[in-house]
């Protein structure tokens, strides 16, 4: 059975409610928390093994019981995890999450574990990232661990999805190496540098990537779906229209299931028509991991 390879994060979200944020100083009451695992890396590693890909995950965890939580979870939906490291030294990686009665947050990231992930722990692991027949990336790890992944799986000529989230300066030199990145409207601008708020200018925007040398744009669109560009030109793919309760890891799931669809050998407007359903189910649920479908879910709302 052909192999996926995520390398990347996982993050143990740590969310609780209140009516207002707390002032300067201030220390409030709340009776509502939940703690949730996520990360992208470890959503789209979730999202795939949920549709019935062979996945082998990578990245690092602490020796706390966040990181315990990761490894069960892991080892109950069958991802190989057998290369992730816990580590004494660092914690696995946190988001602080607040939200208020008007659904706004205000969020504190610790990247923890995930910084600790080194280019010693990329080389030692890079055999192993070789069996997949397709990697998919994300940019949560320190970005220099993610280019040097890319530069090799370039040089191997092993297909490369970069899902660039969350927006970051990347190198040319880098985009150019990439097979499938998979940018979301605000990604897309950032990373081309031009304003994206039509069609056309998101064509405009997805040709200043091609010219850099990147593969094919898969552009996620939010509800509207997405829209492919490569050397052959551009196609729309219709998102679904559902109603949407929560759009927390709609890009996770959406990734996790084009790559899940490619390793099978569907046609790239299929596997994005099947990464569209699966976008639609997340945003039909609340949290992260939990609203992400199984396969037969995803085929019973696409009849
Ligand atoms: P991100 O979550 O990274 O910002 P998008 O908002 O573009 O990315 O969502 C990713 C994909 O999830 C979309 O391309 C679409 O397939 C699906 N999706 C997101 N929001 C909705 C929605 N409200 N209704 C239906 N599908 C959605």
């Amino acid at each position: 059975m052909k192999k996926l390879a995520v390398v990347g994060s996982f993050v143990m979200d740590l969310i609780t409610r209140v009516n207002e944020f707390p002032l300067e100083g201030q220390t409030l009451i709340s009776d509502n928390f939940r703690c949730l695992p996520g990360g992208k890396g470890a959503n789209q590693a979730m999202a795939a093994a949920r549709l019935g890909a062979n996945v082998m995950m990578f990245g690092k965890l602490g020796t706390d019981s966040y990181g315990d939580t990761f490894i069960s979870v892991f080892k109950e939906a069958k991802v190989d995890i057998s290369h992730v490291r816990q580590v004494e030294e660092l914690p696995t990686a946190m988001g602080l999450i607040q939200i208020n009665q008007h659904a706004e947050n205000k969020i504190i990231v610790v990247p923890g574990a995930n910084f600790g992930y080194t280019l010693e722990d990329l080389e030692r692991d890079f055999e192993k990232i070789c069996e997949a027949d397709i990697v998919i990336t994300q940019m949560e790890l320190k970005p220099e661990v993610t280019f040097e992944l890319i530069d090799r799986c370039y040089a191997k000529q092993i297909p490369v999805v970069l899902n660039p989230a969350p927006a970051a300066d990347i190198p040319k030199k880098i985009l150019s190496k990439v097979t499938y990145l998979t940018p979301n409207e605000t990604e897309l601008e950032i990373l081309s540098g031009v304003p994206v708020y039509d069609e056309a200018s998101a064509e405009k925007a997805i040709k200043a990537l091609l010219e850099i040398g990147v593969g094919t744009v898969i552009a996620t669109l939010g509800k509207k779906g997405a829209v492919i560009g490569n050397l052959s030109g551009f196609e729309y793919v219709k998102g679904y229209s559902v109603n949407a309760v929560d759009t927390v890891a709609a890009g996770d799931s959406f990734n996790g299931a084009l790559v899940t669809r490619l390793i099978e050998g569907d046609t790239l407007s299929g596997a994005v028509a099947y990464a569209n359903a699966v976008g639609a189910l997340t945003v039909t649920k609340h949290g992260a991991i939990p609203s992400l479908p199984f396969s037969n879910e995803v085929e019973v709302f696409k009849k």
